[in-house]
C-alpha cells in the first residue's frame, strides 16, 4: 500500500511533537539516532522491516526525554521545525545513497560478474532494479511531502539547491525523478 506521507507527517505533528514510543506530547522532543532493536517497533524507517526483533539498523526517531534514555537515543532537543529539517536531511542522504547504488555500488554485490559491470543494473538484474527504483520513488514522495510542509508554513526549505543537483544527477544517469523539472 502506498504511504500517504502528508497524512503520516500531520498525524505525528499537529502543532506539537509526539513521542513515537509512548505518545507523550510536547513542544520539544529528543531527535536523534539509535541502533536499539526495541526502537524498530516505532521507528518510521522500520515499518517494512521483516524481523523487528533483531534490527540493529541506525534509526532516526523523535522521542520524549525518558524514552530517549530507555532506547539510548543519540540526539538533542528540537522543535517541530527542527525535526522536519532533520527528516529532510535524512531523506536526502537516503536518496543520494539510492542513486549511488543505481549508478555503481550494485556492481560490487556478490554474484555480479566482472563482464556485467559495463552494463546497467536493469539489464543485469531487473528484479533488484525494480526494488531499488521503488524505494527511490517512495523516498521522493516523502521528500515532496516534507517540502510541502515547509511551503505551507512559509518556512525556508534548508539548502534548496540540493533538489536541482539531485534531479540533474538522476537525469544524467538516464532515469526519471519526481523532483525534476
Ligand atoms: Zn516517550
Ligand atoms: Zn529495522
Amino acid at each position: 500500500m502506498p504511504v500517504d506521507w502528508d497524512k503520516t507527517i500531520n498525524e505525528i505533528l499537529a502543532g506539537t511533537l509526539a513521542c513515537q514510543a509512548c505518545d507523550a506530547i510536547g513542544d520539544e522532543m529528543i531527535v536523534g539516532h539509535t541502533r536499539s532493536p526495541e526502537a524498530a517497533e516505532f521507528a518510521k524507517r522500520c515499518e517494512d522491516c521483516e524481523d523487528k526483533s533483531d534490527c540493529d539498523a541506525r534509526k532516526l526517531v523523535v522521542v520524549c526525554e525518558p524514552c530517549a534514555g530507555r532506547y539510548r537515543v543519540n540526539g538533542e532537543p528540537m522543535t517541530e521545525a527542527g525535526w522536519m529539517g532533520v527528516q529532510m536531511d535524512e531523506c536526502r542522504r537516503n536518496l543520494e545513497e539510492s542513486l549511488d547504488y543505481l549508478a555503481t555500488y550494485w556492481k560490487e554485490e556478490d554474484g555480479i560478474e566482472y563482464a556485467d559491470m559495463a552494463r546497467r543494473l536493469e539489464e543485469v538484474d531487473p528484479e533488484t532494479f525494480r526494488e531499488e527504483d521503488g524505494w527511490r520513488v517512495r523516498l521522493e514522495e516523502e521528500y515532496l511531502a516534507l517540502h510541502r510542509w515547509f511551503r505551507e508554513r512559509r518556512l525556508r526549505v534548508p539548502d534548496p539547491g540540493w533538489r536541482s543537483q539531485y534531479a540533474e544527477d538522476v537525469v544524467a544517469l538516464g532515469y526519471t525523478s519526481l523532483l525534476g523539472d
